[in-house]
C-alpha cells in the first residue's frame, strides 16, 4: 500500500494532534529502518497504522480482546494498552493488511516484549522519540537512537517503567521482560 493511501485511511480515525504524531513516528521509523538496514516500507506502514485504534471505545476494545483472544494480559494493566493489540487486529481485518511483521510491530508498540524484531524495536522507539514528543529525558534517547538502537530501547523501557511507578501505576510484565531481555543480550 502506498503512503498517501495509507494516510488517507488512517486520518479519519485520529485527532489532528494524533495524526501529526503519526507523521512524526512515520518519519522517525523510516530513518531508523534505513539506519538498521531493514525494510523501510514495513516501517512506514506499521508506523502509519500504529495508533489506528487509539480512539475506539474502551469497552469495544475490551470486548474484542476477549472474543478474539488477543491476550487477556492486555486487559489488566491500564486502558492505555488496549489500542495496540486491537489496532493490529483491525488493521488486519478492516484495512486488509496481512503482513504479520507489520501487524506484530503494531501489536507491541506500547508495551514492547522480549526478543523484539528490529522492526518492532524501530516502531516502539519511533513512537517514543518522534519530534513531537517533549518530556524529560527524550533528547538523550534521541541521541542514543542514532548509534545504538538496543540501548535506546533499554532507555525508553526504563523511562516508561519509572514514569508508571512514580504514579503508582501497574507495569505490564512483558515491558519488564523486554528490558531484562535487552540487558541480558547486552552483557553477552
Ligand atoms: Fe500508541
Ligand atoms: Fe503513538
Amino acid at each position: 500500500m502506498e503512503r498517501v493511501q495509507a494516510l488517507e485511511i488512517v486520518k479519519p480515525h485520529l485527532t489532528d494532534h494524533r495524526y501529526t504524531h503519526t507523521i512524526g513516528v512515520m518519519e522517525t521509523a523510516i530513518q531508523l529502518a534505513k539506519q538498521e538496514g531493514i525494510d523501510q516500507g514495513k516501517a512506514e506502514l506499521a508506523s502509519i497504522f500504529h495508533d489506528y485504534a487509539k480512539f475506539r471505545p474502551k469497552e469495544e476494545m475490551r470486548q474484542l480482546i476477549k472474543e478474539q483472544n488477543l491476550g487477556d494480559d492486555f486487559l489488566n494493566y491500564g486502558d492505555e494498552l488496549l489500542h495496540a493489540p486491537c489496532g493490529a487486529y483491525w488493521v488486519k481485518h478492516e484495512v486488509g493488511i496481512s503482513d504479520e511483521e507489520v501487524l506484530s510491530a503494531i501489536r507491541f508498540h506500547t508495551t514492547g516484549k522480549p526478543d523484539m524484531t528490529t522492526l518492532e524495536k524501530v516502531v516502539f522507539l519511533a513512537d517514543y522519540i518522534e519530534p513531537g514528543r517533549h518530556f524529560p529525558g527524550v533528547e538523550e534517547v534521541r541521541e542514543v537512537a542514532v548509534k545504538d538502537l538496543n540501548y535506546a530501547c533499554i532507555m525508553s523501557l526504563r523511562n516508561t517503567m519509572a514514569f508508571l511507578m512514580k504514579k503508582n501505576q501497574l507495569v505490564y510484565p512483558d515491558t519488564l521482560a523486554a528490558y531484562n531481555h535487552l540487558i541480558t543480550e547486552r552483557k553477552k
